[in-house]
């Protein structure tokens, strides 16, 4: 077939009508499947169904002798704290456990910033004509929601190959004191599966912002979410911002919501101990405490960080092949005709694909209207808006491997439809 771009008008119109034929096909088999959120499979739920008959009556003591039944402790239960610790290679005094979403634990964080302040500041963000969030994209569309349900103005920073463009964001930050935040998902990341390199762990630590109480959100929501057996190494954030006189500057935030249950997971946040002993002041008006008995059974369930890289294995060996399935066929379908580029992800639950540009919202359409939901184009950048309007995000979890493969034929289809329509009309 290969590239398109060799062909002259009538050879397009012939290869068009040929593909018109293929989606009339589809059209009329009626499909209704959903790739456009990345939400685990039945079976890998099943992974982790002892969560369900772990803890009974005999086992309601945490390690310090409080009752998971009964109210206290803000921070979370001990072992939970010390499980955490060892996920995100903090020590235990530095880390909140809370309650069941580590998303809820980034909105509250920015209210409470809005409405209090964080440490550092001169006065609660909300009394500020203007704030600002720095916003590597493609991201993580719900980040991107909380900063524009709070009136937060997003800025694009570019992403590049190891990491988001820190000359960019060195550039801004140096020079804006509304600039007070940025989001980052630093390892496996939300939709490219890219993880920072040290470099970049350390420009964030080093920098100089202009804004005293700038943070980073550093929401490692898949650090354990390996595909392979090659892991790659993320620089500690937290150390780096304590060697660079910084310890102040990260929130870091994680849960076990794709390590066992979405929705009735056990989320949690670490910063220095400074940071968390003044979020922990604020947080003591908003609750009294987090589910404990949730937190019990999932420490009992996970154990340990080797027991959790065991545990991910199996969760891998289940959606590999689905990953791998998606990367066969963006390959083989269109990998000669160089009117798309792909993520090669070695874990996190996404594949990005670029189409030529000014084609994604139109291609997610068309594969919609014949039964295959994609991420809305566009949700993987600020305000829903991707400048180039070529990215689209790829969640091939949730699907079963048939449906998957129609899913992705569809999607081959539906690009090579747009782009040889975007050529004819050029
Ligand atoms: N952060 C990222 C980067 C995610 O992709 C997700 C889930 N899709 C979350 C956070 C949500 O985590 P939680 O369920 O703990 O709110």
């Amino acid at each position: 077939m290969g590239d398109i771009h060799t062909l002259d008008k009538s050879e397009l119109v012939e290869r068009y009508s040929k593909l018109e034929e293929k989606y009339a096909e589809f059209k009329s088999k009626n499909l209704s499947l959903d790739m456009s959120r990345g939400k685990p499979s039945p079976d890998q739920l099943d992974l982790s169904s002892d969560l369900f008959s772990i803890l009974n009556t005999n086992t309601l003591k945490t390690v310090d002798n409080n009752d998971i039944r009964n109210y206290g402790g803000v921070d979370g239960i001990r072992e939970a704290k010390d499980l955490f610790a060892e996920i995100l290679h903090v020590r235990p005094a530095e880390v909140i456990v809370g309650g069941n979403s580590s998303l809820t634990m980034m909105y509250d964080t920015i209210s409470r910033a809005l409405l209090k302040g964080v440490l550092d500041s001169d006065r609660p963000w909300g009394k500020l004509p203007k704030v600002k969030f720095l916003c590597p994209s493609p991201g993580y569309d719900r980040h991107f929601a909380i900063c524009e349900s709070l009136n937060i103005e997003m800025i694009t920073i570019d992403m590049l190959d190891d990491g988001p463009d820190m000359n960019k964001i060195e550039e801004l930050v140096s020079k804006d004191d509304a600039i007070k935040g940025i989001w980052c998902v630093p390892k496996y990341s939300n939709p490219e599966g890219i993880t920072y390199s040290d470099e970049v762990v350390n420009r964030f630590a080093t920098m100089k912002t202009k804004a005293e109480d700038f943070k980073i959100f550093w929401d490692d929501a898949y650090t354990v979410h390996h595909l392979t057996n090659e892991h790659p190494h993320l620089k500690n954030i937290l150390q780096a911002c304590k060697d660079a006189g910084h310890p102040n500057r990260v929130f870091i935030f994680a849960s076990t919501s794709k390590i066992t249950f979405p929705g009735s997971g056990v989320a949690a946040m670490a910063a220095s101990e400074e940071n968390s002993q003044f979020i922990l002041e604020q947080l003591s008006a908003q609750t009294i405490g987090p589910d404990k008995i949730n937190q019990l059974r999932h420490v009992r369930f996970l154990k340990n960080l080797d027991h959790i890289n065991e545990h991910m294995k199996k969760h891998a060996e289940l959606i590999k092949p689905k990953f791998d399935l998606v990367l066969r066929e963006l390959d083989s379908q269109l990998g000669d005709k160089h009117i798309a580029s792909w993520s090669k992800p070695n874990g996190g639950y996404f594949i990005s694909l670029n189409t030529p540009d000014g084609c994604a919202a139109e291609v997610v359409k068309r594969a919609a209207e014949v039964g295959v939901k994609l991420t809305k184009a566009g949700a993987t950048f600020p305000y829903g808006k991707d400048p180039k309007d070529r990215n689209i995000r790829i969640a091939p979890t949730y699907p079963s491997l048939a449906e998957l493969k129609v899913a992705i034929d569809v999607l081959c289809l539906s690009v090579q439809m747009v782009s040889i329509k975007k050529l004819l009309n050029d």
